[in-house]
């Protein structure tokens, strides 16, 4: 059974996301989103928010599973027996991240390859954090989230307001 994890901070989880993962399922027997607590990225939901939300959206696909995980990826994804790392590539901004990403990985752990995955062109754009914005100006999250995701990003942009 080939396992890929796939890994991030998922601030909310967004149809890209979800798109990623439907996509990993045709390479991969089972696919782990591993949600990294990321103090540094200020996330504005916590980890135990950001788990129940793609939990929720991940519902209905058994072959997935969601956890939370922290530390080094490649001791994780030895630890757990999976075959490679899942990632996401959008625009070409996302490359030399993901390229020194990928590199770095396989030096720590020479048995982990990283697979790439592009997602289909309407959320080729999509990213948390633009969502965010768009929240934070009230507009329209329904092509791009999940609704109980967007109710929740509404509900935790609304309780900041001053
Ligand atoms: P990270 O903090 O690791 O960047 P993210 O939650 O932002 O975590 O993203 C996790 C992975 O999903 C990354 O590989 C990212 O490139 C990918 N990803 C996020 N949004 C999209 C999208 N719209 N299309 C394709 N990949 C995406």
């Amino acid at each position: 059974m080939k396992i890929g994890i796939y890994p991030g901070t998922f601030d909310p989880v967004t149809h890209g996301h979800t798109d990623i993962i439907t996509r990993s399922l045709r390479v991969f027997d089972k696919v782990v989103v591993a949600v990294a607590p990321n103090p540094s990225k200020h996330p504005l939901f916590n980890l135990a928010e950001r788990l129940a939300m793609v939990q929720l959206v991940m519902k209905d696909l058994d072959q997935v599973d969601v956890t939370p995980f922290d530390g080094l990826l490649v001791d994780y994804v030895e630890r757990s027996g999976a075959h490679a790392i899942i990632r996401g590539l959008r625009a070409i901004s996302d490359f030399e991240h993901e390229f020194q990403m990928a590199l770095i990985n396989r030096k720590l752990a020479k048995t982990v390859e990283t697979v790439f995955l592009m997602p289909s062109e309407e959320y080729s754009y999509l990213s948390s954090t633009i969502i965010k914005e768009v929240a934070r100006h009230g507009g329209n999250l329904t092509e791009f989230l999940h609704p109980e995701v967007a109710r929740r990003l509404h509900d935790r942009i609304r309780s900041l307001k001053p």
